[in-house]
């Protein structure tokens, strides 16, 4: 056999949840948001200069880097976009995660950690979350090559307070920081004023989830400007036009429009905030989540059951066959109306 093989970077790729599409389904496996993106965004698309796209994008994403760094207060030379935060994410492993210590990141997280450390040859260690599925500080003390974790984390939901962070960060001082803030705007604290006390953070977010803009990849990060000039070179020197023409008009259009945005979460968080009533009135239990999605455990039927039974009723939500969480499901929260239909089948299967 030839040996051609020998030389393949062979990696084990992260799984994304499922994307069926059946009519009559309700998706709540991917943390999507129910509603559609900002009015503006319908609007620059509709308006969008077809012939444009016979030019290269701006390889500096400049409206859009301006418009993010404005809604935010940073400067622009503070931020980094890419396509997705997933694409920010790979970017920040491969410009900050470069030594032979082993980086750290949590047992039970983001499942894609451990495929881009594997796929860039980086060392890692799991640190366990504690018993109540929470981030401790002082696990994070050790000697390493640099730190990731979501807050609020996924797939627990759990916030992990300011204070945790920076008593991180003053232990950190010497590895480069990341917070992948996904779920941020769900109503967790954001470590986003961190960036002028730590030169080593970085603050990743995302329009995916709280902008309704999966689809369209926009990812963006946060920190000191020579953080952000080691990740501009790294992704010049990988693939200079990451984000095309469309993204950019769209992603301004999403930004400009707060109020949408403000009454979206809101309308997600309150709707959370009712769903945990009725996950405890069945009989869940989960911990506390900032996120627009519950990690729940159910008292008496296993996950995995009620997984399947939820599905053949085209009703999907996510569940990990993985240790220590293979009894819980994580449901993204839907509309007030998919949510109702959710308690009325749990109820049937819970019987
Ligand atoms: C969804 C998610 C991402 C990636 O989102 P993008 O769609 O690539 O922006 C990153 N981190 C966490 C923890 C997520 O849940």
């Amino acid at each position: 056999m030839s040996n051609w093989r020998d030389n393949v970077r062979k990696v084990v790729p992260y799984v994304p949840g499922e994307q069926p599409n059946q009519p009559d389904m309700i998706k709540l496996n991917t943390n999507e948001n129910p509603y559609p993106p900002a009015p503006g965004v319908k609007e620059a698309l509709e308006k969008y200069p077809v012939d444009r796209l016979r030019l290269y994008p701006d390889p500096t994403a400049s409206v859009l880097v301006n418009e993010i760094a404005s809604y935010y207060g940073v400067k622009p030379s503070q931020t980094f976009v890419g396509v997705g935060s997933d694409d920010v994410l790979a970017m920040a492993f491969m410009t900050f995660f470069n030594s032979e210590t082993p980086i750290l990141f949590p047992d039970i997280t983001y499942s894609f950690y451990d495929v881009w450390a594997e796929e860039f040859r980086i060392p890692y260690t799991r640190i366990p979350l504690d018993e109540n599925f929470c981030i401790q500080p002082a696990d994070y003390k050790v000697k390493n090559g640099g730190i990731i974790f979501p807050n609020p984390n996924a797939p627990t939901g759990a916030e992990l307070s300011q204070e945790s962070i920076e008593e991180i960060l003053q232990a950190n001082p010497d590895v480069v920081v990341i917070v992948d803030e996904a779920y941020v705007d769900f109503g967790a604290a954001s470590a986003l004023p961190l960036i002028e006390k730590y030169e080593n953070l970085l603050v990743v977010q995302t329009y995916s989830k709280s902008r309704s803009m999966a689809g369209m990849r926009i990812g963006y990060c946060f920190g000191s400007e020579e953080l952000i000039s080691y990740l501009n070179d790294v992704k010049y020197s990988f693939n200079s036009y990451t984000m095309d023409q469309l993204t950019l008009v769209t992603g301004v259009a999403a930004i400009k429009d707060d109020a949408y945005f403000k009454e979206t979460t809101g309308k997600i968080m309150e709707t959370r905030e009712w769903a945990k009533g009725e996950f405890t009135r069945l009989g869940f239990r989960f911990a506390d989540s900032k996120a627009n999605f519950v990690f729940v455990s159910h008292e008496r039927v296993a996950a995995k059951e009620i997984f399947q039974k939820l599905r053949e009723k085209h009703i999907y939500v996510r569940y990990f066959n993985k240790d220590r969480i293979d009894n819980y499901l994580r449901i993204t929260i839907g509309t007030r109306a998919e949510m109702e239909v959710l308690f009325a089948a749990l109820e049937e299967i819970l019987q």
